[in-house]
């Protein structure tokens, strides 16, 4: 069968890793093991890693870096003559670790364990999963960073002598909070450990990273250039692309220096010509610069705690994960909170790289006590009508965030009308009540045996270990079933096809035809509503439209009457 290797598909950096005699061992691709998640065409051959990341600084416009943050989108990259998907670029990087791993082990690389951010999406785990397949892999399980650093750690801590302290040896579970600061996204999560380890809360930002504290240091340089060059670089991008590195040198040493001097020479201008900057930079003013996005951090460790009902002393020990946690504020700031002797030192780079190779072992069967609960990033509920007064549709969960999974969860919901012909189940993902706030990541039609109103029918969500979704809806008494898997790969394009539908129904839909929940005429009028701009005459339309919904949900006798007042109001 083979290994089962643990790969931190990161977006700055991607680390290899696999279990041997039961100890995590990072394979030393591109020399350390830290492998920048870049590629670029040299015109002849892709590069992938280090070669690449050294070609990207003088060629940024034939270099792809921080595709992470495109997972899950369709947004189509170039390279040479050729478009690719994001799945295409983040399976480059994933051969290419298992092609080194491969050449520097000696055994082939065939089943993996990926980490994605505790608060990927399932558009964002599925095309993670497809990346893995595209680089002709078997993605065993997709598991969150956080909790492979955990992994990481509570192996570290079993094995290291001294290190366990004395809770963990009267065989108390612990509570731990990783804090993930990377290059591109943003993730705490707060965990219990024990004979298992499980997940109790996770939350982040997939939009805030070293890359955000890089751009405030390019932005701090550009202005030096523009005030001793009379330069305006802002929209050149073959310089912001040698700034993007000058700046990350620059708050890279700025975690062990108090004062750096920013010294480059040859910085590309327009027409062919160069300049040159010369500047000091002290690490107060770099953190005064970047105060916004540690507080950021800081705003989610606060919600976390709240999630997992827990509060700063009741957290035995701080893990640090990423490359932006060496930053000496970072540390610092949680010190103040939890404590200095809550924070072990543990790899920031390699450690969930390790906890998935731990995870691989625990799949293949190794001799790994740990079992690993996870839990939901996300609330998946379903679209119905309101009945309050505020919305028209609202999202009524049926797998609230954090929920453990695997899981299945099931609710009954009521048909509004008589002799209903359909129920339309929309899913959504999302932590508002209103569907417009949240993304809808599939949608299935259930066809209704002829019944009275108020008949239930029963809607099931299943959400499984690498985060995929299944939709089971039944009428209950009626045997009418559907069953739907989730395609959420693309939420984005998902919608715009609604959009086409909708104006499909508006021209073949008929007065009168299937009252459904979510029938043609609401739709049609949620349609021109969301068109209109707000005014009387688009308020006397939702006031129409409530009193519409009211009907149909008490049946009463002023339906039709309201349905023609509010058909007329649509075509006029
Ligand atoms: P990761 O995604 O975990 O590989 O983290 C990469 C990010 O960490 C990049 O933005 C790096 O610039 C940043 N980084 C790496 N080393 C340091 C350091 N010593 N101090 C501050 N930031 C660092």
């Amino acid at each position: 069968m083979g290994e089962i290797y643990g790969i931190d598909l990161g977006t700055t950096n991607s680390c290899i890793s696999v279990l041997k005699e039961g100890k995590p061992h990072t394979i030393p691709v591109d020399g350390s093991g830290i492998v920048p998640s870049v590629v670029s065409f040299d015109g002849k051959e892709i590069l992938v890693g280090r070669k690449a990341w050294n070609r990207a600084a003088a060629f940024p416009e034939e270099s792809i870096r921080s595709v992470k943050r495109l997972m899950g989108t369709v947004e189509k990259l170039t390279l040479g003559k050729n478009n690719y998907d994001p799945e295409d670029i983040s399976a480059m990087i994933l051969r290419y670790l298992c092609d080194e791993a491969r050449d520097l082990e000696g055994c082939q690389v065939e089943r993996v364990v990926i980490t994605v951010p505790a608060y990927f999406s399932d558009a964002q785990r599925r095309a993670t999963v497809e990346a893995g397949k595209r680089a002709g892999l078997t993605v065993e399980r997709i598991i969150n960073e956080p909790t492979a650093a955990a992994l990481f750690y509570d192996h570290v801590s079993v094995v290291a002598e001294g290190a366990v302290d004395a809770k963990e040896n009267a065989g108390e579970d612990i509570h731990a909070l990783v804090y993930d600061l990377g290059g591109g996204t943003f993730d705490v999560s707060v965990l219990r450990i024990g004979e298992i380890i499980e997940v109790l809360a996770s939350t982040g930002d997939t939009y805030l990273g070293g890359d955000d504290f890089d751009k405030r240091l390019v932005v701090r340089v550009l202005q030096q250039i523009k005030d001793t060059e009379g330069l305006d670089l802002t929209d050149h991008v073959p310089a912001l692309a040698r700034l993007s590195l000058v700046a990350e040198r620059a708050k890279i040493a700025l975690s062990n220096k108090a004062l750096v001097r920013i010294q480059e020479a040859y910085i590309p201008a327009p027409k062919g010509k160069s300049c040159s900057v010369s500047m000091e930079f002290s690490r107060e003013e770099f953190e005064t610069l970047t105060k916004d996005l540690v507080d950021r951090t800081f705003v989610s460790v606060e919600k976390a705690m709240e999630e997992a009902n827990l509060t700063p002393d009741k957290i035995d020990k701080v893990l640090l994960v990423g490359g932006m946690t060496r930053m000496p504020v970072i540390s610092a700031r949680l010190e103040q909170i939890f404590g200095a002797a809550r924070l072990p030192a543990v790899d920031p780079d390699l450690s969930v790289a390790n906890g998935a190779a731990i995870q691989g072992g625990i799949i293949s069967g190794e001799n790994c006590e740990q079992i690993l609960v996870d839990v939901t990033p996300h609330t998946l509920s379903l679209e119905t009508l309101s009945h309050s007064d505020d919305l028209l549709y609202e999202c009524i969960p049926i797998i609230p965030r954090n929920t453990q999974i695997p899981v299945t969860r099931a609710r009954t919901f009521l048909t509004t009308a008589y002799h209903q012909k359909a129920a339309e189940l929309k899913v959504y993902q999302g932590e508002s009540r209103d569907p417009k706030e949240n993304t809808l990541i599939g949608k299935t039609m259930l066809e209704l045996a002829s019944a009275e109103a108020h008949c239930p029918i029963l809607v099931e969500y299943s959400y499984d270990l690498n985060g995929m979704v299944r939709l089971v809806a039944e009428q209950k008494g009626y045997s009418r079933k559907t069953e739907v898997r989730i395609d959420s790969r693309n939420p984005q394009l998902f919608a715009s096809q609604e959009l086409e539908e909708l104006e499909d129904e508006e021209e073949n839909g008929e007065k009168g035809e299937n009252r459904t929940a979510v029938n043609f005429v609401t739709r049609r009028a949620r349609a021109l509503i969301e068109k209109m701009e707000e005014g009387e005459r688009r308020q006397a339309l939702f006031n129409l439209l409530e009193s519409y919904g009211k009907a149909l949900r008490e049946e009463s006798d002023d339906v039709d009457r309201v349905e023609d007042q509010l058909l007329s109001f649509i075509e006029e």
